[in-house]
C-alpha cells in the first residue's frame, strides 16, 4: 500500500483493475462482472438497493440481527416498501417459517438476507432459501449481504442463483476498509434497466462503463486496489478450497474453547454457527467492558462487543481472512487468564 500513486486512468492501473475484477469472479463462483465502489459495506448495501428497485416496490427482509436490521433501514429510507421476516438473535432464518410467511404475502420484487450475521455469529442458509424464493416467486430479486462471509466460507453465486451479492474489503478480504465490492445476475441487471430509485454515486450503469476501460466513475482507492491484488494473490495461492477448510477449523475451535470455559455460545445450533465470527454471551457478574478493556490493555487481544440491545451482553471473536491458528489460541489462553480473574 505504501506503493507510488498511478494515474487511476492511466494504463498500469487498468492492468490491476483487470486482474482484480477477474480473480474477483473467481471468488465469487459467477461469470457476472464484479462492480467496486470506494465505499464501505453500507455503501454496497445502498449500491444492490438504489440500482433494482423503484419507489414503493415491496420487498421482504429477512433479519437474524442488526445487518439485516440495516439492509431493510436502508430499502426504507428509499421509500420501498418492505415486510420484515425476524428471528431472534442467535437464531438462524428458519426455511419452513419463511416459506409460510412468503406464501402468505403479497406479491414482492425482492428478498434481501444476510449470509452471516456479524451481530450475532450466525450463518444463514442461504442456498435453501434462496431456492426457496425461486420456488414461489420466480422473478422476485434475491439480495444477499456476504459482506463477512464471502472469500472465507463456501458462496457460489451462480450454482445458488443468487442476484446481488455484496462483500467488503475489510472483512474476508484482508485489506482496510473503504471497499464494497457487489455483482449482479442477468436478472438484476434486467431489473436495474427500469429500476427508477435515484441514484448517483452508486449507479451500476457509469460503474460497468467506466469499467469497460478498467476504471471507476470517480477517482479509485487506489492504494486499496495495490492492497487487494496482493490479498488475491495469497489467496489464490492458498486455493478456494483451503481457505474454506481454515476458516470450518477456526470456527471449530473458537467453539470448542469457549465451551470448554463453561461459556454459552450465543448460535445455539451448530448447523448455523458461523466460521467468521462467534459471539459469546458474557457470563453472570461480569461486566462486558471491563473483560475487553483487559484483553485489549493487557494481553492485546482486541475482541468486539455486543450491538444494540445486547451491547455488554455479548463479545464477538472474529476468525477471518488473516489470521494463524497460533493467534486464535493466544487469544483463547488470554480469556481464559482473565475469566480466572473475575471468579
Ligand atoms: C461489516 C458489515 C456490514 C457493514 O459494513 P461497513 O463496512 O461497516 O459499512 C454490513 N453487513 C455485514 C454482514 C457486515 O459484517
Amino acid at each position: 500500500m505504501r506503493t507510488q500513486m498511478l494515474n487511476h486512468r492511466g494504463p498500469e492501473f487498468g492492468v490491476i483493475v483487470k486482474r482484480v475484477t477477474l480473480r474477483l469472479q473467481y471468488f465469487f463462483q459467477t461469470t457476472s462482472l464484479v462492480l467496486t465502489h470506494p465505499a464501505s459495506g453500507t455503501g454496497g448495501q445502498e449500491s444492490a438497493v438504489v440500482n433494482v428497485f423503484s419507489p414503493g416496490d415491496h420487498v421482504v427482509a429477512l433479519i437474524v440481527g442488526s445487518f439485516g436490521m440495516h439492509l431493510a433501514d436502508i430499502a426504507e429510507a428509499y421509500g420501498l416498501h418492505v415486510t420484515k421476516i425476524e428471528f431472534p438473535w442467535g437464531q438462524a432464518a428458519d426455511p419452513n417459517i419463511v416459506e409460510a410467511q412468503l406464501k402468505s404475502l403479497k406479491p414482492y420484487r425482492g428478498v434481501l438476507m444476510t449470509h452471516n450475521e456479524t451481530s450475532t455469529g450466525v450463518m444463514n442458509d442461504v442456498q435453501t432459501l434462496a431456492a426457496l424464493v425461486r420456488q414461489l416467486a420466480p422473478e422476485a430479486l434475491v439480495i444477499v449481504d456476504a459482506i463477512s462471509s464471502l472469500g472465507c466460507v463456501p458462496l457460489e453465486m451462480d450454482q445458488w442463483d443468487l442476484d446481488v451479492v455484496i462483500t467488503g474489503s475489510q472483512k474476508g478480504w484482508m485489506v482496510p476498509p473503504g471497499m464494497t465490492m457487489i455483482a449482479a445476475s442477468e436478472r438484476a441487471w434486467a431489473a436495474h434497466k427500469n429500476a427508477k430509485l435515484s441514484r448517483y454515486y452508486f449507479d451500476w450503469t457509469a460503474t460497468r462503463l467506466r469499467l469497460e476501460n478498467w476504471q471507476q466513475p470517480g477517482t479509485s482507492a487506489v492504494s486499496l486496489f495495490y492492497a487487494l491484488d496482493v490479498s488475491l494473490e495469497l489467496m489464490l495461492q492458498e486455493g478456494r478450497k483451503a481457505i474454506f477448510e481454515r476458516h470450518a477449523k477456526a470456527g471449530e475451535f473458537i467453539r470448542g474453547r469457549v465451551k470448554q470455559m463453561g461459556l454459552k455460545l450465543l448460535a445455539q445450533d451448530v448447523r448455523y454457527a458461523s466460521n467468521t465470527v462467534t459471539a459469546v454471551l458474557v457470563p453472570e457478574g461480569i461486566e462486558g467492558k471491563v473483560l475487553l478493556n483487559k484483553l485489549r490493555e493487557h494481553d492485546g487481544v482486541v475482541l468486539a462487543g455486543g450491538q444494540a440491545h445486547m451491547i455488554n451482553k455479548l463479545f464477538r471473536i472474529g476468525h477471518l481472512g488473516f489470521f494463524s491458528h497460533e493467534e486464535l489460541v493466544q487469544a483463547m489462553d488470554a480469556l481464559e487468564k482473565r475469566l480466572h480473574e473475575f471468579l
